[in-house]
């Protein structure tokens, strides 16, 4: 590899190549995986992106888009030969334009999340898009991985709330797709091809994003429930009485609140006696002309009356709620405190759900006796995070390498409802093996065939996505 002509491709402060200064850019959040390379490129304008990937379509250099890093299938680290180069979007962070008419922005792959959040705000709107790792996850990652959340179920995922995009292709041509257009029927609407590809098919350099008006009030709710099949019924409940006010549902098992108040400082049971399991819900609404507190008590009421909900605590205050989501968002984290955990991120219909986590938890509790099931998510939107923690006493390695066998057990099951193995976390180098059981071959043809058509030398991100 031309290292040199690389670097003058790139120019001076567009890239790094001190193995220090390197290592974040190989260092992943559940340090699963471990990658090499001699160079990180960080250019900062779309120029510069087009002339490295041209130069690296030349010469048949791998190159491996990377944003915040927070990804949880390995997407962004490149393999251990040594011969891949990482491209970082991070400084490609400008907000290029906001039409706040228009309800939409125009900004670049290497804006944080969190940060499109407050520019959004500042111009007195909302973009609706929230993760646990918004602080760190940047524009170009969440579109690449399609990212879920939070608000799914009211706001969609990440490609429902993009009008146009900016791609550099591998051959170094740029799409300026940037139109920003809500009525656009002139053929194939190739931005979806680049969203969810994981870098696979190119490097989204910039997008037009769709704002909504900001709330005007919001009403959050932990409610207890006696089994998973109440918080389905109370999903139902929610939508017939809130409609689109209804934001979030999301779902946490006993087990999971009792690690996250074991493990996670500040964060208590708000609820005097334990209950199988936990619905979050939160409603956000333009209107002032009604209460949405008022919304919930009567979603708690009818829920209370079939037997669905047994209790409910609503947060009347700021911090109240974010005491709420705390717990939510800590589910994770605190799985770490008790071992090993093996993961699955699912999705099946709403309504079999509860036929999922009987069927699957009885499955794995007869393959791994001891085993801790923690299955918490987006119940909203029929995507639950399987996770399993290991038995008590057990060895925390020997654990985790059953994690294939395990996969497989969950996932046929899945197979058989319908569902999806992976619901938004993507499949980067995780589960390209599996990609290839469960999607149908004709699937998977197709999207071999449109790779090969972009990507005919197949630079980008290898080894990701497709097998
Ligand atoms: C605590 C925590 C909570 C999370 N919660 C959620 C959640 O609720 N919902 C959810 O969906 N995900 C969640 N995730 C996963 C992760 O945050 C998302 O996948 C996020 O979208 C990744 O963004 P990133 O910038 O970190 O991307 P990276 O990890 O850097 O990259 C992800 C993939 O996109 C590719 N890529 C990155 N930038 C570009 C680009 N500009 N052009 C082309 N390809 C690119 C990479 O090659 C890689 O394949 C969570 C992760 C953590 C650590």
């Amino acid at each position: 590899m031309n290292l040199d002509a690389l670097k003058s491709t790139l120019g001076v402060g567009g890239y790094i190549d001190e193995p220090t200064d390197m290592a974040p850019f190989l260092t992943e959040w559940r340090d699963r995986w471990r990658g090499r390379t001699p160079l990180v490129a960080r250019p900062d304008t779309v120029e510069k992106v087009a002339a490295l990937l041209a130069f690296c379509n030349a010469a048949r250099i791998p190159v491996v888009p990377q944003g915040g890093h927070t990804g949880l299938c390995g997407g962004a680290m490149p393999d251990e030969s040594n011969t891949q180069i990482v491209l970082s979007l991070g400084r490609m962070n400008r907000f290029r334009s906001v039409d706040a008419d228009a309800f939409t922005m125009t900004v670049e792959a290497g804006c944080i999340l969190a940060d499109i959040q407050v520019a959004a705000e500042e111009a007195d709107r909302l973009f609706p898009l929230s993760l646990a790792s918004e602080g760190s996850a940047q524009l170009g990652g969440v579109l690449s991985t399609n990212a879920g959340g939070n608000t799914v179920l009211r706001y969609g995922n990440a490609r429902d709330l993009v009008l146009g995009l900016e791609v550099v292709l591998p051959d170094g041509r740029i799409w300026n797709g940037l139109r920003g257009l809500l009525k656009d029927n002139t053929g194939y609407d190739l931005k979806h091809l680049f969203m969810g590809a994981e870098g696979t098919l190119g490097v989204i350099t910039a997008a037009v994003l769709k704002l909504f008006p900001r709330p005007a009030q919001q009403a959050t709710a932990l409610l207890s429930l006696p089994n998973a099949t109440a918080a389905v019924k109370l999903l139902s409940i929610a939508r017939r009485q809130a409609g689109d006010d209804l934001t979030s549902l999301e779902l946490m098992p006993r087990r999971g609140l009792e690690f996250v108040v074991r493990h996670m400082p500040g964060c208590r049971d708000p609820f005097a006696s334990p209950y199988p399991f936990y619905v979050l819900m939160e409603l956000s609404s333009t209107h002032t002309n009604h209460s949405l507190q008022d919304d919930l008590e009567t979603i708690f009421t009818e829920a209370a009356e079939h037997g669905l909900a047994a209790d409910g605590i609503v947060a009347r205050s700021e911090a109240q709620r974010q005491d709420l989501w705390r717990l939510r968002e800590s589910m994770s984290e605190a799985q770490k405190f008790e071992g090993g955990s093996i993961k699955h991120d699912i999705s099946v219909s709403i309504s079999a759900i509860p036929e999922f986590l009987k069927r699957a938890i009885a499955a794995v509790e007869s393959l791994i006796p001891g085993i801790r099931p923690v299955p918490f998510g987006h119940i909203g939107d029929g995507n639950i995070h399987f996770n399993l923690s290991q038995p008590e006493d057990a060895d925390k390695d020997a654990f985790l390498a059953r994690w294939e066998e395990v996969n497989g057990v969950v996932h046929d099951i899945v197979a058989e409802l319908n569902g999806s193995i992976s619901a938004e976390h993507g499949i980067g180098q995780l589960k390209v093996d599996e990609i290839s059981r469960y999607k149908p071959a004709v699937e998977i043809e197709l999207m071999e065939q449109i790779k090969h058509v972009i990507d005919p030398n197949e630079i980008m991100n290898p080894g990701k996505v497709l097998p």
